[in-house]
This record gives C-alpha cells, structure tokens and sequence, in this order.
C-alpha cells in the first residue's frame, strides 16, 4: 500500500512549517507529501487525532559491533522478552527479541510501533561499518545511518601530532567516504587512546596523550572545522572528556567554548553536566551549562536523558566502562578495535533510590525545562545507554506534566538534590507543539535532513498520527497508524507491513594526493590491507538518500 493516501480531519503539529494544532488535510503519493488531493486516493480518518512527521532519533545505539557485542552478553534479556513474529497484513514476519537491546528485525518494529522513522546510530568504528551496515540492511522500516568514530584513531594522531590538519580533514573525508557514513563523532577525544597507552585520570582538554603532543583541544578543533569547511549535513557530534565524573561540567563548558562560534553537536549532555569535585560529592551543574548553550546559538545538544529501569551501557569510551564495571561489579566486555577506537558494554540499572541515578535524572529534566530553544535542544535517552527508546513516552509525560514530575520526584533519593533547579521548582509544560520539536522537526533540521521532520510538499511521507488522549505515556506509545515512506505500517495500532529502510550517508570529495600516505600507513600498521577497508557498494536494499557533491 503504497499508493495515494489522504489523512483527513487530523489536529497536525508541524513545528517546522508554522503549522501548530490546526485541522488540516494531507496528502501523499508516491511515498512523498503532495500539495493537493490525488484523486482515488484512500482515506484515513484522523478527526480527534494527532498528526506528526514521523519520529527522528539523532543518537542511538542500534546496529554496531558494539550493539552486537551487547547482544550477546545478554542472553538472559533475551529469554525474558521474546518478541513474537507480528501479525502481518504483507510481507514475511520474524520473530526476536527485546530487553534494553533488542534483536535487529524486533529493533525494526519496536521503533515503528512507537512512531520512530529514521535513527541514527552514534557511534560505529569505522574498521567494523560493515557488520553495521549488514545490521541495518535487517533492521526493517526505519531510514539509519551512522557516525564515524574519529576521536582516538591512531592515523589522525599521527596527523595531527605532526600539525598537518589539511591533511586530517581529507583523511576525515576519505573515512566517510570509505565507510558510508553520515557524520564524523567524537568520543572522549584523546582519552580511550590515553588509557590504552595506560593513563586513567581525567583529562583537561589540554593534557596531551602520553607520548604525544596531540591534546583533546586540537582533536575537537580539527573534527569541528573539518566537518563544516566539507559542508556535512550534521556537523561535528561530540562526547566530551571525562564521562560520568563527577565535575566535568567544567570540561564540557572547555569543550563548547573551544569550538565557539562554530557550529558542533554536543551529545547526552545529561552525562557531562555534574558539579562537584574529584573528592567524589556530586551535585547538577545543569543551570550552568545550559546557560551557555541558550546563549550560544551554533551549539546544539541532545540530552541523553536516564530513565528509572533496566539499561544497558554500550560506549566507545571503553575507559568509562571500565569504572563502571569496577564500581557495580556488573559483568563487562571490552574491545580494542585496531587503531581506531574501544569499545565496552555494562548493564547497568537505574534505581530511584540510589543517589546518583536521581541525580542523573534531575539533571537531565533540568536540561529540558531550562532549554530556551527546544530546535537546539532535543530528546534522546542515549538508547540504551540511560534507558531503552521504549521509555520515550514515559519521558514525554515527565516533560508534559509539572504535577506527575513532581510526584515522581517526591520518591527519588534527594540526598546529591540540594540546590537543584527541579527540586527548588520548574513549572514549565512542555506543549505538543515542543514535543513535536524535539522529537522529529528538530533532530531532522540538526541532522540536516531536508525531506525528514515536517509535512510539507516534496517531504518523505513518513507521519505519525496518535489517537488524544488524557493518558501522554500511553498515548504516545500506541501510535494508531504510522506511515513510512507512504506505506502504512502501522494500522489501528498493530504493525502491519514492514517495507526496508533506506541508508542515510554522504560521499564528501577528497584529496586523492593523501592516499599514497594512508596506504603505507596501513601496510605499516593494520592487519586489514587497504584495498579491502572500504566498504564498497551498498546492498540493493540501501539507498542513498543524502550524497554530497
Ligand atoms: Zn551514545
């Protein structure tokens, strides 16, 4: 059913066309909005209905090495959740699994079911962007793409060690190039290859790695620039220094203000916004740091937001998963991947009563109600990191009721809360019109995906309508129909037809003069030879949706 389809009498929210909770009529054809009714075409009837462009995840984790790697140090979530084959109407049902880090076709589903159209997953070596594209070649109905880790690759060190930072954005090119990516991301710059080489302390982001004179500050500089001078989509999307420390706020207000002026995505932001100090007292540094994105406009971040529950976390900032590990004593696996980047997976759970989960929560919360700009600003959990993607409509209804939140905070523990914002009172609601924002209009125009993220003529027919309701959780996890790329995928709130997802990626030129250097590099050091590393063509399930030049 992909043929003309037009939604009558629905309340749309269209945060990216002016268009806020009017009655409106829209039409599709040809898996595209059109201006005008087509006629034959078939009818939706969305009266008393809510009516959105389909959702946009810009930071998750759902088909890496790394997710994989998960995935099998879990075997008991599997058991707990298995996930049926769905009722299909057209096409070939599989079954699965879920928990925090589901099976690859359950992943599909379970994102359409809640709304979600396109995801992107943040972090995938570029050494192992093969089995991710594999991974989302199975991952059905949703559009994916990923980031390239570039923070602790051993041939940009080199690079930049040597002060050739031309050179870095050509490599930073050919990389994207080479692997089908969509964007270059940063992760504890300098700090995986630090502790690699046997350094565990916190960084500054001008402590230079052991044996070199390359500092987190110049990484951040060269990725920032390179990802703008080579007209990316999304610009430079970064995880800054010292993760999950209490008092790192102050390395990621280091880290904004290094790149100030230019434009860089800062990701969970929830995870770099603790006050307090090396002694271990934790306390929000949220007011801060926000203030300073809301001033600065060409900064944009995603929260990251912990949800109370199970969690799994799954990281290039191997160091981080390693304190994790030693401080729960949860099971762990880690993975060096060749020259590029770490890797570490630990289950983690989120529990009201301990302290810094509450805190965790109060901070993200506070990030959201202190936003100014709700386009700079926009929701994620890390998935599954703070929590899974099934907790979007929970944290929805965290943002949208002041009376539920504050009920919510009478039971969390309050003994890190003093002097936190939520705690001394943030009334602030968010409206759909925001919710609308934050989910889909913003992370689309974030990601710069022109045809993704709103309901004008000539944008993918991807468009969630949600029956209104009282209950907001509920609500926005039951979807009553979803429509990807003009097929209705979901109908009546169950999944009906699962067509493939495309792959979001770009092809920025470069200097072709670089290659004669990388290739010794790679005789030298990898044990992949050149000529194999890049990925080649696409399989015929995949297509490019955003080229460059
Ligand atoms: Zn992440």
């Amino acid at each position: 059913m992909t043929d003309a389809i037009r939604i009558v009498g629905g309340e749309v929210y269209d945060p990216a066309n002016h268009i806020e909770g009017q009655i409106r009529d829209i039409f599709i054809e040809d898996g595209r909005i059109v201006r005008d009714p087509i006629p034959g075409a078939s009818t939706i009837d969305a009266r008393g209905m809510v009516v959105m462009p389909g959702g946009v995840d810009i930071h998750s984790h759902v088909a890496s090495g790394s997710v994989n790697l998960a995935r099998r140090l879990l075997p008991e979530e599997h058991q707990r959740d298995p996930a049926p084959a769905p009722p299909l109407l057209e096409g070939k049902a599989r079954s699965g699994t879920g928990g925090t880090v589901p099976s690859t076709f359950t992943t599909g589903y379970r994102y359409a079911g809640l709304g979600y159209t396109t995801v992107l997953d943040a972090a995938v070596a570029p050494l192992l962007a093969r089995t991710s594209h594999a991974e989302f070649d199975d991952t059905p109905i949703v559009d994916g793409g990923f980031f390239v880790l570039v923070g602790n690759d051993e041939y940009l060190l080199e690079l930049l060690d040597a002060g050739e930072r031309e050179h870095a954005r050509e490599y930073a090119a050919w990389l994207l190039d080479a692997t089908h990516g969509y964007a270059l991301k940063v992760v504890n710059p300098g700090g995986v290859e630090a502790w690699k080489r046997g350094r565990l302390a916190p960084m500054s982001i001008d402590t230079p790695l052991p044996a070199s004179r390359v500092t987190p500050r110049a990484i951040l500089e060269t990725i920032v620039s390179a990802a703008t001078s080579l007209g990316l989509p999304h610009p430079a999307h970064i995880h800054c220094n010292n993760l999950g420390r209490p008092g790192n706020v102050m390395t990621t207000l280091e880290s904004m203000r290094a790149v100030e002026g230019q434009r860089a995505h800062f990701t969970h932001l929830q995870f770099h916004s603790y006050g307090g100090d090396s002694e271990g007292v934790w306390r929000s540094g949220a007011k801060e740091l926000i203030e300073y994105v809301n001033t600065h406009p060409t900064i944009s971040a995603d929260v990251g937001q912990v949800m109370f529950g199970p969690a799994t976390t799954v990281t290039a900032d191997a160091p981080v998963e390693y304190l994790l590990h030693k401080s729960s004593g949860r099971k762990w696996a880690n993975v060096d991947i060749e020259l590029e980047t770490g890797c570490g997976v630990v289950p983690h759970t989120y529990k009201e009563k301990a302290a810094i989960s509450a805190l965790q929560w109060v901070v993200g919360l506070e990030l959201f109600l202190l936003a100014a700009d709700p386009w700079r600003v926009v929701l994620s959990t890390d998935h599954p990191n703070g929590g899974s993607f099934l907790s979007y409509p929970e944290l929805i209804h965290l943002l949208m009721d002041n009376t539920y939140r504050a009920d919510r905070l009478k039971h969390v523990n309050n003994s890190l809360l003093a002097g936190s914002a939520l705690s001394d009172g943030l009334e602030r609601e968010y409206s759909l019109n925001e919710i609308a924002i934050i989910t889909r209009a913003g992370p689309a125009r974030l990601l710069g995906l022109r045809d993704k993220g709103h309901l004008g003529a000539g944008a993918d027919a991807d468009i969630t309508i949600y029956s209104k309701e009282a209950n907001i959780a509920r609500m926005f996890a039951t979807p009553r129909y979803v429509i990807k790329g003009g097929a209705v995928v979901v109908e009546e709130g169950q999944l009906r037809r699962t067509p493939n997802g495309r792959r979001l990626y770009v092809s920025p030129e470069h200097d072709r003069g670089i290659i004669p250097h990388l290739r010794g590099f790679f005789d030298k050091h990898a044990t992949v030879s050149f000529d194999n590393y890049p990925v080649g063509e696409l399989s015929d399930a995949a297509q490019p949706l955003v080229r460059l030049r």
